[in-house]
């Protein structure tokens, strides 16, 4: 038996089955790649309903494995949470992603997801501080995305860190919201400057009344705290235009275009469906 440095103990010699070594050898190899940085961040327009222009880009980190391709972040963000690899790993998405939006038109946006685990590290708010410091990137232009899990414990500590980064100048959105343990608290708890609709509820607007409910609920208590809300997951028209009619404030998903490179947010930005 072998202490893995927090407290658990795994079996390597005997009893290891093949799922057991298969994530042992995939740690491996994402501890090699966030040495090694071997990650893109691709970019996901987010439109404005009203305005109906691009404000701003989600940031979705990809695996460049040498050997596998690309890898989507479902497949390596649980595990570089319960290594700890995401501290460092998203340390490096929020470099790049200020760095790039650095480069685009002043009135463009970033939006980076925080894993929970991310956000309890002591050195986050530093982390943000030196991205914004490194890319000349106005914090203004910063948004951080958090879900639900993240307030659970609803801690002094945790409230501290989201005021500290709002000092920034950064805003924070609401992920997911929906999903988890969803409370109504959490909009007293803090003051956010936006909430997003999972992309589970947008998904079954025209077949499930009860999403309809939800997303008009959501809508309704965004426009009432004075919050925006982005709908995520948009396929198709008509689910466009339930949101438009719902007065939701932005829209996200492949009706648009599907995450993509930097290299990408030019064309992104000219044409509005971009597949
Ligand atoms: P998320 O933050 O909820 O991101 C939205 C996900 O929905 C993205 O998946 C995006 O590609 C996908 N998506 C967008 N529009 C549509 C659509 O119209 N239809 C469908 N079916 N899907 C759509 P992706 O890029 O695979 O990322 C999955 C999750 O991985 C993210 O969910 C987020 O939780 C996590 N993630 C991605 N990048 C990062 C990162 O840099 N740091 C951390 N901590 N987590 C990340
Ligand atoms: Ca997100
Ligand atoms: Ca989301
Ligand atoms: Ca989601």
């Amino acid at each position: 038996a072998k202490a893995d440095g927090r407290g658990t103990y795994r079996f390597f010699e005997t009893g290891m089955d093949a799922r057991a070594q298969a994530r042992r050898l995939l740690e491996m190899d994402l501890r090699a790649a966030v040495q090694r940085n071997e990650f893109a961040v691709y970019y996901q327009p987010i439109r404005d309903v009203a305005r109906d222009v691009v404000v701003a880009f989600e940031a979705l980190v990809r695996w460049k494995h040498p050997e596998r391709g690309l890898i989507s972040p479902v497949n390596f963000i649980p595990l570089a949470e319960e290594t700890g690899l995401v501290v460092a790993l998203g340390e490096q998405v929020l470099q790049v992603a200020c760095a790039e939006a650095a480069t685009w038109p002043d009135d463009i946006g970033v939006a980076v997801n925080l894993s929970p685990v991310q956000f309890k590290s002591p050195n986050l708010v530093a982390s943000v501080v030196d991205a914004l410091a490194l890319s000349g990137l106005d914090a203004r232009r910063l948004e951080l995305e958090i879900t639900e899990s993240v307030l659970l414990q609803n801690s002094e500590a945790t409230l501290t860190t989201l005021h500290e980064l709002r000092a920034l100048g950064v805003r924070i959105s609401l992920d997911d919201f929906g999903t988890g343990y969803s409370s109504l608290s959490y909009l007293r708890s803090f003051p956010f400057d936006k909430i997003k609709i999972d992309r589970s509820f947008v998904q079954e607007l025209s077949t499930r009344e009860d999403s309809m409910a939800i997303v008009r609920a959501v809508t309704g208590l965004g426009r009432s705290l004075g919050i925006a809300t982005t709908a995520e997951g948009v396929e198709n028209d008509a689910q466009l235009e339930l949101l438009r009619r719902e007065g939701c404030t932005q829209v996200q998903g492949y009706l648009f275009s599907q995450p993509r490179p930097a290299s990408e947010v030019t064309n992104m930005l000219e044409r509005p469906r971009f597949r």
